[in-house]
Formats: C-alpha cells, structure tokens, sequence
C-alpha cells in the first residue's frame, strides 16, 4: 500500500509513509472488508459512512505537515484510522463523531492498539471542541457546504486547516487554510469526495 499507492502516486514525507506502515488499516474496517483494507479505495464502515481511501488520508495528513508537539482536532472520527495515523505523528490528538455508535466502536479499536493519547468524544464538529482549543492542526473528514466558523476560531494563530468544501455528492474540493494574525488564506487543492457534514437538528 505504502510503496504502490502512496509512494508512486507523490507522496514524499517519510514520517507519513512510516505512519502509515505501522497503523493496522485491516484493524479498523469490518470483518468482511479486512482482505481489502490495503486496496487504494474508501470502504463501507457502517451507518452510511466510509473509511477515506488511503491516498486521501496521506494527502491530507502530509499536508498538515504534523510535528510532535502540535495539538491536532479531527472532525468525523469515522472507523478511527485517520486519528491513529495522526497519533503516530504527534502525542495531542482530539477527534469528534457525530454516530454514537461509529465513536464507540473507533474508541475500542483504538485503545486495543494502544492510542490511548488519541481522545475522542460523541458530538457535533461544527461546534468543535472549545475545551482544548487551540489547536495548530485541524482535519476535517466530511465535506461541509461551506467551512464551519467555530473550527476557523478555534485554529491557533500560525496554524493550518484542511477539509473538503462542497455540497453532498456534488463539486468538492480541499481546502487548506492557515491563519495569521492578518486573517485566514486559503488554498484550494483536490476534487474530492467526501461524506456529508451532517447538521444535526435541533
Ligand atoms: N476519518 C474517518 C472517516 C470519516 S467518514 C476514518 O478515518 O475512518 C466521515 C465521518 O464524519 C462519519 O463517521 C460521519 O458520521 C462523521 N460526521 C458527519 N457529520 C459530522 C458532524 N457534524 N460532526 C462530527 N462528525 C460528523
């Protein structure tokens, strides 16, 4: 997966592909998807949601450029792969998911390999995660329609954020943002497909 899919395909950071050698992908997509865990496709995890391909996850997490001592917010915990991935690269990891059920399941995958400095918590990421902001990295893993403001207050000055903007199966692109103290820039990168950003109701 490492040489064939993400090495061929330009991903260059060696702390990424190393990362991504030692996370178990297998261990994170059901039972019947292990013998495909290490194809270069996303994969049904349950409730409608999928676990990103991973040249998506490389992409994405070589972007942040990620050091040791950054303080990393993920939205949309998912199967909990992408959170593993970004504890490999630093020890502060916060990850959101909005289906009980899905955070549930990533916490027990991820405290059974050991991810313990991997926090994660039932929510809705619009609101992000006030308590431990701010954070120099963020990640958002569903594609919201335009990109969520308390996510933009809660990024650290000098800090970067990347997420997929777009509607529901339509036209989305990445997006990676940096703010200084002068405001927020932004650069548009991939067509991707993502997964909604659900607003809950209420
Ligand atoms: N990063 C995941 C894949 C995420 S799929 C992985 O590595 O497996 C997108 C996830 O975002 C889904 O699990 C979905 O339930 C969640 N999600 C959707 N809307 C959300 C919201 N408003 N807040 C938090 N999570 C949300």
């Amino acid at each position: 997966m490492v040489e064939e899919q993400l090495r061929e395909r330009g991903i260059h950071d060696e702390r990424v592909l190393d990362a991504m050698r030692r996370v178990p992908r297998h261990r994170f997509v059901p039972a019947e998807h292990q013998r495909t865990a290490y194809g270069d496709r996303p994969l049904p995890i349950g409730w409608g949601q999928t676990i990103s391909q991973p040249y998506i996850v490389a992409f994405m997490t070589e972007a942040l450029q990620i050091a040791p001592d950054d303080v990393v917010l993920e939205i949309g915990t998912g199967s909990g792969y992408q959170a593993a991935v970004l504890g490999e690269l630093t020890r502060e990891v916060y990850s959101i998911e909005l289906v009980p059920e899905l955070a549930e399941r990533a916490r027990h995958t991820l405290d059974a390999l050991g991810y313990r400095h991997v926090r994660t918590r039932t929510g809705d990421g619009y609101a992000g995660w006030p308590e431990h902001a701010p954070y120099s990295k963020i990640i958002v893993t569903a594609a919201p329609e335009a990109v969520p403001p308390a996510l933009v207050e809660q990024l650290a000055i000098g800090g970067t954020m990347i997420l997929p903007v777009g509607p529901d199966g339509g036209h989305q692109e990445l997006r990676i943002l940096t703010k200084t103290a002068e405001g927020v820039t932004t650069e548009r990168s991939l067509p991707v497909r993502f997964v909604p950003m659900v607003k809950p109701a209420g």
